[in-house]
């Protein structure tokens, strides 16, 4: 009832081993002191740190929950509150962090979430527009911007070199020093997922990224494990806003640029969805437990598809931290290798090529991302590509081919200029590429897995 609520707002923010969270608005301090009370109760899967202060000096926290980092776990972030009136996001996220906590121990695809994932959790990235008083408020921009009266989510344009506000500037940094692979930035004032991009050269027409497949299925997955998503919003003078199958293109809802979700795609090939998470901006108290339960099974499995599609290391001459630079051949946008040379990209079922850029020459690797979910025990019905100078390596019952392809400009260089290969520096000796399948569980709901465990290895002439 609402009198234990009251009861329970006002208690301290503390959290006790068995207590849940109360779900009621909380204020900046209270979410930090409820982070920082969380990794004393659960060291051993989180971890608190601040990616930088919002212009009023608050602290931008992010709670990162692991059991450990290691090598090859796919790193995931999501992100409330960069609208300061869209408040619900804060407390979802709050609730799912409880959740993670809570239930780590005990259900098997928590435990194999924080297992096999690292997920970085930021309650608030504009926490000087947050306004306590703008509770039961549905509609209207105060408090959406940051300190500086500027929208965050329209600082992250992609050209010039104009100073960004110190919120954006530190996402910036964060994503700059970490590889985020699959991402959400949660708002209110809608019932949908928006997917990229939001940039669109005719004002409201779709603008489709080159991975729109795997955009609309992950937007797909989140809107049909939602109750109420598909059905959209139902306004006061009785005017609809449906979206198709609870989800839309970006720009073909409304277009604008120096959005968050096309940077973190574009500059860092991070898939980012904007999840539009109640049709009143900051519901009522009474409201929230609805829309916690409403998003808790999409948030888990939004988390989970990180795990579908390919993942790997590329290890030149011995070295994982020479970067390489990746593409999906096709899929006109690249991504990259972490310091430690691991790679993620989710895709769908398929057959694909990996381009891999190292020092100046192309390598091309075909894989198959495969929906069976028994693959480790399939794992070698590969596609062969042949072609008169790749290399072919048959490791357990699969078969790897690449070829490489160097660029006209490596080639005439090395004409003009020829040198015994030992005092060419830039030559590559080995380069070790490892691709293991995306998901080793049942847990992966769509369980679209890559087929292959390829340990190749390219010996250059
Ligand atoms: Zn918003």
């Amino acid at each position: 009832s609402d009198d234990v609520r009251v009861v329970r707002a006002a208690a301290p923010v503390s959290i006790g081993l068995f207590n849940c969270l109360p779900l009621v608005y909380h204020n900046n301090e209270q979410i930090a002191s409820y982070l920082k009370n969380f990794t004393e109760v659960h060291k051993d899967i989180s971890t608190l740190y601040s990616i930088g202060k919002s212009n009023e000096g608050v602290d931008l926290l992010v709670l990162r929950l692991t059991k450990n980092v290691g090598t090859l776990k796919p790193h995931v972030k999501l992100i409330g509150n960069i609208h300061g009136n869209e408040a619900i996001g804060r407390e979802i996220l709050l609730q799912f962090i409880e959740y993670l906590g809570e239930n780590y121990k005990t259900n098997s695809t928590i435990g194999w979430l924080l297992d096999n994932t690292v997920i970085h959790v930021m309650p608030t990235m504009n926490p000087d527009g947050y306004r306590p008083f703008s509770v039961g408020i549905c509609e209207g921009e105060n408090g959406r911007l940051n300190g500086r009266n500027v929208d965050l989510n329209r600082d992250f344009s992609w050209t010039g070199n104009e100073t960004k506000q110190p919120e954006t500037e530190a996402v910036r940094a964060w994503l700059q020093n970490n590889t985020f692979v699959l991402s959400a930035s949660l708002h209110s004032g809608a019932l949908v997922v928006n997917y990229p991009y939001d940039t669109s050269t005719e004002k409201n027409k779709p603008s489709l990224t080159p991975d729109d497949d795997v955009f609309r299925h992950l937007s797909l997955s989140y809107a049909r494990k939602h109750s109420t998503m598909v059905k959209g919003c139902q306004y006061k003078d009785n005017t609809e806003k449906v979206f198709k199958d609870g989800i839309t293109n970006g720009a073909e809802w409304y277009s604008f640029t120096g959005g968050m979700q096309d940077y973190n795609y574009v500059d860092h090939g991070c898939m980012e969805l904007t999840l539009e998470l109640s049709c009143c901006k900051t519901p009522m108290t009474k409201d929230l437990e609805d829309l916690w339960m409403k998003n808790k099974e999409p948030l888990i499995d939004f988390c989970l598809q990180v795990h579908n599609g390919i993942k790997g290391r590329i290890i030149v001459d011995g070295n994982s931290k020479t970067k390489a630079k990746l593409k999906i051949e096709g899929r006109n946008i690249g991504f990259r290798t972490s310091e430690f040379g691991e790679f993620w990209r989710i895709l769908l079922p398929g057959q694909y090529i990996l381009q891999i850029e190292v020092n100046k020459k192309l390598y091309k690797v075909p894989f198959l991302v495969n929906n069976k979910s028994s693959v480790l025990k399939e794992s070698g019905k590969l596609e062969v590509f042949l072609s008169k100078d790749e290399v072919t390596l048959v490791k357990g019952d699969a078969v790897f081919t690449t070829t490489t392809i160097p660029t006209t400009e490596v080639q005439r260089k090395s004409s003009t200029t020829p040198k015994p290969f030992a005092s060419n520096q830039h030559s590559i000796r080995t380069i070790r590429i490892e691709i293991f399948n995306g998901a080793t569980t049942k847990f992966v709901s769509s369980s679209m897995i890559v087929v292959l465990l390829i340990l190749l290895i390219l010996q250059l002439h």
